[in-house]
């Protein structure tokens, strides 16, 4: 099936893609096109303009600043799973980032369209929130930080106004002690597709116990959700494997688990303790 027509702008600096944007209405960015192009070749949605950034300079770099590791619009899936300063830091996304899909949607998709398209069942945006990133989104009026568990809103709806692009994703740097993890059951089984449940942790040891702890939940609910009972229940033990089994008891606490294709609420619920349990044993191990 073929997309009704568009008009397609293709514009080289940041500056006039905002303008476009602003001047268009209902006009759609396009970064790596993995998930807008199959949409609108279904013609389950149709926007009038595409804006096209794939050809702006200075967007494609991991790099660490300050405080924080800076993942830009144009980093693609397979950069974020194979970039060093993402295995040290994030260790969470780089393990979704490689489970994202196949070799040619990692090739093409990136991390902050992974993000901006805010999938229910998306990989990465479990990861931004557990590791307590932050979003930068810049529009032609300025630019604005979004925490990452104020991002995600509800199925495919992010908190980007119609005018903004996330031009960085920011994920703070990791200090002594902490460490963080990714896994899933993919739809096809084994951490291939999206994810019918998926978890990222992130926790702080300090002096032997944890004295942290952020847990992200996808694939069982509207939107990718931190389980912040789960979390409570880790901090201050000592991670053993009592201590693991019973927050991961509390994973669903707080979230509404819907059924759908995939699974019952039933078995995401259990899916969701069975991957938070063996993320944090993965992350406490590390
Ligand atoms: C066969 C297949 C399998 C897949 N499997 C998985 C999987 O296992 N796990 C998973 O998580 N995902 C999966 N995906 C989705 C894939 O990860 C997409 O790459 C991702 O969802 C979107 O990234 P993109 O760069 O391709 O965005 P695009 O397709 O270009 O855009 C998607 C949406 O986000 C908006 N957008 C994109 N970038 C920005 C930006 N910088 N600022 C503002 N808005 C923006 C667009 O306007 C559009 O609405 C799969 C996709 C396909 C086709």
């Amino acid at each position: 099936m073929f997309s009704r027509q568009f008009e397609y702008l293709a514009p080289t600096s940041l500056d006039d893609a905002l303008s476009a944007l602003a001047s268009t209405p209902g006009a759609k960015i396009m970064s790596g096109g993995q998930s807008l192009i199959p949409l609108m070749k279904l013609r389950l949605f149709s926007p009038g303009t595409v804006v096209d950034i794939g050809r702006i300079d200075g967007l494609g770099d991991i790099v660490e600043r300050d405080d924080h590791i800076s993942i830009g619009a144009l980093v693609r899936h397979n950069q974020t799973a194979s970039d060093p300063l993402v295995a040290e830091h994030a260790t969470a996304l780089g393990q979704a980032a490689a489970w994202t899909g196949d070799h040619q949607v990692r090739n093409r998709g990136t991390t902050c369209g992974a993000m901006a398209h805010a999938d229910i069942a998306a990989d990465q945006p479990a990861a931004a929130i557990a590791l307590g990133a932050t979003m930068v989104a810049r529009s032609s009026s300025g630019e604005r930080e979004i925490p990452a568990q104020e991002f995600f809103v509800d199925a495919l709806t992010s908190a980007l106004s119609d005018d903004e692009i996330l031009v960085e994703l920011r994920v703070p740097t990791s200090t002594n002690g902490s460490t963080s993890a990714y896994d899933k059951l993919g739809r096809r089984g084994g951490h291939t597709d999206y994810a019918v449940a998926g978890v990222a942790v992130w926790v702080q040891v300090t002096d032997g116990s944890v004295s942290d702890a952020r847990i992200g939940v996808t694939g069982v609910g509207t939107r990718p959700s931190l389980a912040e009972a789960a979390a409570s229940a880790l901090i201050g033990t000592d991670g053993n494997d009592e201590a693991i089994t019973d927050a991961a008891a509390l994973v669903t606490d707080g979230i509404t688990v819907i059924e759908d294709l995939y699974g019952s609420v039933e078995y995401k619920t259990h899916l969701a303790k069975v991957f938070t349990e063996r993320a944090l044993r993965q992350a406490l191990a590390g």
